[in-house]
């Protein structure tokens, strides 16, 4: 069953049910108003005959009967009996017809003074009447054919009005679920037509406040960072080959140059180290691109536990000035942490390490101090590291891009490096569920802070 249907349905039933019930009610209550007036009308008239036979000396039997019969205000089928003590009936206002009832009402009418029941479909009231110390019994019955038909008309109506209202219910509860559920099957046409080819593509965000307004916000939101995604992936693919290509261009170059005319022993040598280092390049190349490709595909299970981000600190800068010692690495807290456990973050120590090994690099690479000032700093929340440099700095626009992969500033083409460093910190960071920013101005330098969230 559609949704359309569904919530059709549900509204029908609803407002059904409260018709339904409401006619009931009104019918019901209707029902013993008439009930209740009509036994208070058949009161009177017993009390009244019972009166005139009893109390009016001027009046006899045979005068009460004419009475009784041209009474204007008579009521249908209308008949009256009074009873002596010995039930012996003393007046009755009908001659042939009788009223039907159990021999038993006389006795209960005594005990109870007043019964009111049915005789057939007419209603009846049984009375006892105590004058002079006799006691008289009174049975008056009659068909209220007045309230009854009036009944009748109100069953019709209510009825009718029920047929009526649940139709016009339905249609209703049909039209204004289509109604609003219009937006959702436009969506459903538009995301119909998107694929990976026009991913630019976006959803018609209608008055951008209601449900599925959002809906088509949020949906906007996620085709965005799928297009970025595929772009990135497209890019990375064109300059990984691309990265790829120049060393390999460069080396069979070197080749088709050894390999055109003999060469003195100290031409072969040259070209064999241009050979090596060219070499060296595409495995650092490589091995960048295998650890992206790593940290993208395994960082669903990596292993994370406690970590003191200021020992990875001090590890990362003796493995860096181990292997360059023209790098200069200068650590500094800027609030002594008060216990051990404020530098303490939860992660991966290898990871991190990468991260801080990638930066202090960048750091000393870039400037021509080669030296990197870092500076732990603590508070409740967050353990921060900044990595700072007096270097050549990069361009507003730079900035914007250095952590896709591949992009390096015009301002390092002579340095090595393949542009993949940050990206991949970034991705680090980001799994550690920490932040990476970064400000830096062209020509006086860089600072990079890392922010990881505590335990
Ligand atoms: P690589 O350093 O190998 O080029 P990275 O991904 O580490 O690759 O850095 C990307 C780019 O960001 C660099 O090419 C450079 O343009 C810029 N960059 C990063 N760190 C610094 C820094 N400390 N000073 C100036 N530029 C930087």
């Amino acid at each position: 069953m559609t949704i359309r249907n569904r919530i059709a349905l549900q509204f029908s039933l609803i407002v059904a049910s409260i018709l339904v019930v409401f006619s009931v009610l009104i019918y019901f209550i209707s029902a013993t108003y008439r009930r209740e007036e009509f036994y208070d009308r058949l009161k009177n008239k017993a009390l009244t005959t019972v009166r005139f036979l009893i109390e009016v000396k001027e009046v006899d039997q045979k005068l009460l009967k004419i009475i009784d019969r041209n009474t204007l205000t008579a009521l249908f089928d209308e008949k009256v009996l009074v009873f002596d003590a010995k039930n012996k009936l003393i007046y009755a206002s009908v001659d042939d017809q009788v009223i039907h009832f159990e021999s038993s009402l006389l006795d209960e009418v005594r005990q109870r003074k007043e019964v009111e029941t049915f005789s057939g479909h007419n209603e009846l009231v049984g009375l006892l009447y105590q004058h002079d110390d006799r006691n008289l019994v009174v049975l008056a019955s009659a068909y209220d054919k007045f309230g009854e038909s009036k009944l009748d008309n109100l069953r019709l109506t209510l009825g009718w009005g029920l047929f009526v209202g649940i139709s016009i219910s339905i249609g209703l509860g049909i039209f204004f679920a289509g109604q609003s559920l219009r937006p959702i099957s436009q969506i459903n046409e538009q995301v119909s037509t998107i694929t990976a080819r026009n991913l630019q593509q976006r959803l018609d965000e209608g008055n951008r406040q209601d449900e599925i307004a959002r809906l088509a916000i949020n949906f906007n939101t996620v085709l965005q960072r799928l297009e970025q995604a595929f772009d990135q992936q497209r890019s990375f693919v064109s300059h990984a080959s691309h990265e790829l290509r120049t060393p390999l261009a460069a080396l069979k170059s070197e080749i088709q140059l050894g390999l055109r005319k003999r060469l003195t022993v100290g031409e072969y040598e040259e070209i064999l180290t241009n050979l090596m280092s060219d070499t060296d390049r595409l495995i650092g190349l490589t091995n960048s691109l295998l650890f992206l490709a790593r940290t993208m595909e395994s960082s669903s299970h990596v292993l994370f536990q406690r970590v003191r981000i200021d020992d990875v600190i001090f590890v990362a800068k003796d493995e860096l000035v181990g292997a360059k010692s023209t790098y200069r690495i200068e650590v500094d807290y800027q609030n002594i942490p008060e216990t051990e456990t404020e530098t303490v973050v939860y992660g991966n120590e290898d990871l991190l390490k990468q991260v801080l090994l990638n930066l202090f690099d960048n750091a000393c690479k870039y400037s021509s101090n080669q030296t990197a000032q870092i500076r732990i700093s603590t508070n409740a929340q967050h353990c921060q590291i900044s990595i700072e440099d007096q270097g050549i700095g990069m361009s507003a626009e730079d900035v914007q891009h250095i952590f896709e992969p591949f992009y390096r500033a015009q301002n390092v083409l002579e340095y090595d490096g393949f542009g993949i460093g940050l990206s991949i910190s970034a991705k680090l960071i980001e799994l550690h569920r920490g932040t990476l920013a970064v400000e830096s101005q062209l020509g006086k330098g860089s600072k990079f802070t890392i922010s990881l969230p505590h335990l």
